[in-house]
C-alpha cells in the first residue's frame, strides 16, 4: 500500500513539474485581466514579474466578510487607482482596475444605493477599464437590480463591463446576465463574461461575447481542461485569469497556463491571444489602455514614494533591475 502510493505520488509531481515549468515560456508576456492584488503580498508581484506579467486588471469585488458602511467602499475604490496602482508599479506590472458594485454585497441594498452614488465618482478615472466585477451570485431580485443600474453606468461611461457568473447554477445565471445585457443595449462586444466552463463556453462565443476563464488550483477550472477548451474552439475571444485573491488561489495561473499550452501544442500565436492579446483588445475599450504603458512602468524605482509611503521597509535597499536578487 505505501509503495502504490508513492508512485502515485511521484507520478503527480511529475506532471506538476512539466506543467509549471515556466522557462519554456520565458520571454513572453502575459496580461492578467483579473486578479485581487489588494489581497497578495510583494512576494506575489515578485513572481508575476519574473514570470512575464507585463500588466493586470484588479476588479473590485468583496473582501470575504461584508462592508458595514460606505466610507469601506469608497477606501477601497481609492486604494484601487491609488496605492494599490502604485505598489504594482513598484515591481514593473502596469495595474489596471474595473469599478463597480459586487453581486454578493448588492443584497445590502441601503447599502447599495450609497454605493451607487458614489460609483461615478471613480469610474472616469484614468486607468480604469470597465465596470466589474458585476452580474449574479445567488441570482436574487436586488443583485438583478443593480446589475441593470450598473450596465446603464457602462453605457454612460462608455466603458466595458466584467461580468461575474455564479458558481450555483452556472448555465442558467450566465444565460441571464448575456439576456439582460442585450436587453440594455450594450454591444457583447463590451461585455467580457467572466468564469466560464466547458457548459457556458459555447453560448457565450455564439452570441459575441467574450469569455474569460478562471484557472483554480487543485478545482474546478484546471489549467488542463483550459488545454482542451483552447483545442475545441481556438484563440479567439478567449482569455484566461487567475482571479487571485484571499482564497486559495494561484498568482501565476496565466502564465502556467501558457506554458502547459506550448507543452500540449497550442501554437505560440494562440497562447498570446489568450494569455495577453484578446485581453488587452476587450478592455482597450475604454480607451484606457496602451501597450506602450507597459514599457512606462519598467524603469522600477523602489525608493519612490506613494503619498509619503514607500513599499521599502526601514533600512532596505532599493532594487535597481530586475536582476538583483533580493534586498538584503
Ligand atoms: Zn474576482
Amino acid at each position: 500500500m505505501c509503495c502504490s502510493h508513492f508512485e502515485n505520488r511521484e507520478q503527480v509531481s511529475g506532471e506538476k513539474a512539466a506543467s509549471f515549468d515556466l522557462a519554456s515560456v520565458k520571454g513572453m508576456r502575459f496580461f492578467d485581466p483579473h486578479v485581487h492584488m489588494t489581497s497578495r503580498t510583494t512576494d506575489d508581484y515578485q513572481a508575476m514579474a519574473d514570470a512575464g506579467v507585463v500588466g493586470l486588471i484588479e476588479p473590485a469585488f468583496w473582501l470575504g466578510q461584508p462592508r458595514t458602511g460606505i466610507d469601506s467602499f469608497r477606501d477601497y475604490y481609492s486604494s484601487l487607482i491609488g496605492w494599490e496602482r502604485f505598489r504594482s508599479s513598484q515591481f514593473g506590472i502596469k495595474h489596471y482596475c474595473t469599478i463597480g458594485l459586487n453581486s454578493r454585497e448588492a443584497n445590502n441594498e441601503s447599502l447599495a444605493e450609497q454605493v451607487m452614488e458614489i460609483l461615478p465618482l471613480f469610474v472616469y478615472k484614468e486607468g480604469v477599464v470597465g465596470i466589474g466585477e458585476i452580474g449574479f451570485d445567488d441570482q436574487t431580485a436586488a443583485e438583478e437590480k443593480y446589475y441593470r443600474l450598473q450596465l446603464e453606468l457602462a453605457k454612460e461611461a462608455g466603458l466595458p463591463v466584467q461580468v461575474h457568473t455564479p458558481h450555483r447554477d452556472k448555465k442558467n445565471g450566465t444565460r441571464r446576465s448575456m439576456d439582460i445585457a442585450i436587453e440594455h443595449g450594450i454591444d457583447p462586444s463590451k461585455v467580457i463574461i467572466d468564469h466560464n466552463n466547458e457548459e457556458t463556453v459555447k453560448e457565450v462565443l455564439d452570441r459575441g461575447f467574450w469569455a474569460a476563464f478562471t484557472i483554480y488550483p487543485f478545482t474546478k477550472m484546471g489549467n488542463e481542461r483550459m488545454v482542451e477548451i483552447a483545442r475545441e474552439y481556438g484563440p479567439d475571444r478567449i482569455m484566461v485569469n487567475s482571479a487571485a485573491d484571499w482564497g486559495i488561489s494561484d498568482p501565476l495561473a496565466v502564465p502556467k497556463t501558457a506554458a502547459l499550452m506550448k507543452l500540449r501544442g497550442i501554437s505560440e500565436e494562440a497562447i498570446q491571444l489568450i494569455t495577453y492579446g484578446n485581453a488587452i483588445a476587450a478592455f482597450a475599450q475604454s480607451d484606457q489602455i496602451d501597450e506602450a504603458d507597459f514599457t512606462s512602468v519598467l524603469s522600477v524605482d523602489q525608493s519612490a514614494k506613494f503619498e509619503g509611503n514607500s513599499i521599502l521597509r526601514g533600512g532596505q535597499q532599493p532594487r535597481i533591475d530586475k536582476s538583483s536578487i533580493i534586498i538584503s
